[in-house]
């Protein structure tokens, strides 16, 4: 799950890491002035909220040095569709826009708590050069680079923290809010199960201050079970469809096709998607419903599917591991009888029981193609969705 820069902040502040006075998050013009009050004297930079970076070259963060310019600013960025290099063609649109106070900058530095799979462990990665795109630096000037590995029990150790402050050129007078801000960082990366803590960029002002002016937090959406906060937080990202499909344990993501594809285990499901473009035609979602794939999980699948109006054709492709494929057959047909399927639908079956399993989908008389392997089943699925 990724959280908006308005909320990261909101973290950051709980763990004392400074951050620049804010007026909040706002949805309408109308609440502008009381977030101007709010953030204190300007000038403000009003800040576009949505899951995606450089938002600062495109547009999506601008300077205002009266309360007039901040009215023109947030009524020209609410509503707009804001496009990066990160978003996509068709861009992003702007619900929410941050009221933070201007900060006076000297300079900007990276800083950064991803996850490190080969050491298993979180590893700071931070850069004087901050400002730029991290991946820019990596490529062009990867000397400029710091890395440093973390304890996940001990946490971020205070000689470690002195060392980057240090090969960061942190003011002197600096260092030990320096130190508190790493070690918070690092703290908030493991109480959250985040994958990434990003600050850039992370800020010396024109006083010797530091502070935080943006925010990107990536948390691990399989440690939902226990992040309470994280859970209860709208994911601003999902559709009505993948939040559901998420209450039901369901992996879901909305695509633009028209074949809706039901598998289980997210590399066949993969493997599917990639099929199904290959036979000429395009997947409506990706969808896996889990080892498990029982009657109850079938019956979720197909009901979210088919909220889809670009659907045209259903694809069913289930492997037979765990659960037997006769099992599994038995779970498709009870769910069909709940549901009204008006697009034609392929099953494939294979694994253990694939026999019975099949033999079971021919005598329901159902309307369904069966198929017999992978590559005829996104051939048959394509053709009768009208693609091929
Ligand atoms: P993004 O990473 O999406 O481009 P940032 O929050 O990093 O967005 O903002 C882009 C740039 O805008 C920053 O590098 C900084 O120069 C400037 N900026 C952002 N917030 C402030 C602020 N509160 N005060 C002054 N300048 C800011
Ligand atoms: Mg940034």
């Amino acid at each position: 799950m990724k959280l908006l820069e308005f909320q990261g902040k909101d973290v950051f502040r709980r763990y004392g890491i400074p951050v620049p006075p804010t007026g909040g998050a706002i949805q309408k013009p109308a609440q502008l002035p009381a977030a101007l009050k709010r953030a204190g004297k300007g000038p403000w930079v009003i800040k576009a909220q949505v899951l995606a970076g450089g938002r600062g070259k495109a547009g999506g963060v601008k300077l205002a040095k009266t309360p007039k310019e901040a009215s023109e600013i947030v009524k020209n960025m609410l509503g707009m569709r804001l496009i990066t290099p990160q978003t996509g063609e068709k861009g992003i649109k702007v619900g929410t826009v941050l009221v933070d106070k201007a900060s006076d900058i000297a300079r900007e530095i990276y800083f950064s708590v991803v996850l490190d799979r080969k050491l298993g462990c979180p590893t700071i990665i931070a850069s004087a050069e901050g400002g730029v795109e991290i991946e820019h630096l990596a490529h062009h000037k990867p000397e400029a680079i710091l890395r440093e590995a973390v304890d996940p029990v001990a946490g971020l150790k205070g000689y470690q923290a002195r060392r980057l402050a240090f090969a960061l050129k942190i003011p002197t007078p600096q260092l030990g809010v320096f130190v508190k801000m790493a070690t918070a960082l690092v703290k908030v990366f493991m109480d959250l199960d985040a994958n990434l803590v990003e600050v850039n960029p992370l800020i010396v002002t024109a006083k010797g201050e530091l502070v935080a002016l943006d925010a990107k937090v990536t948390t691990d959406d399989n440690a939902l079970f226990r992040q309470k906060e994280l859970a209860d937080m709208t994911d601003i990202e999902a559709t009505p469809a993948e939040k559901e499909a998420k209450k039901v344990g369901i992996s879901f993501v909305g695509l633009d096709g028209t074949i809706g594809c039901m598998v289980n285990g997210a590399g066949l499901a993969m493997a599917t998607m990639d099929s199904v473009h290959l036979a000429g035609g395009s997947p409506a979602n990706f969808l896996d419903v889990g080892g498990g794939a029982n009657a109850e999980q079938v019956t979720r699948a197909f009901q979210i599917i088919m909220k889809d109006k670009k659907v045209k054709a259903v694809l069913i492709n289930i492997f037979g591991g765990i659960m037997r494929c006769d099992t599994i057959a038995e779970g498709v047909l009870a769910a069909l009888k709940k549901i009204k399927l008006n697009v034609p639908l392929v099953v494939r079956l294979e694994g253990t029981n694939v026999k019975e399993g099949r033999a079971l989908l021919q005598k329901s008389g159902l309307k369904m193609t069966v198929a017999d392997s992978l590559w005829d089943a996104a051939q048959k699925a394509v053709a009768a969705a009208g693609e091929n």
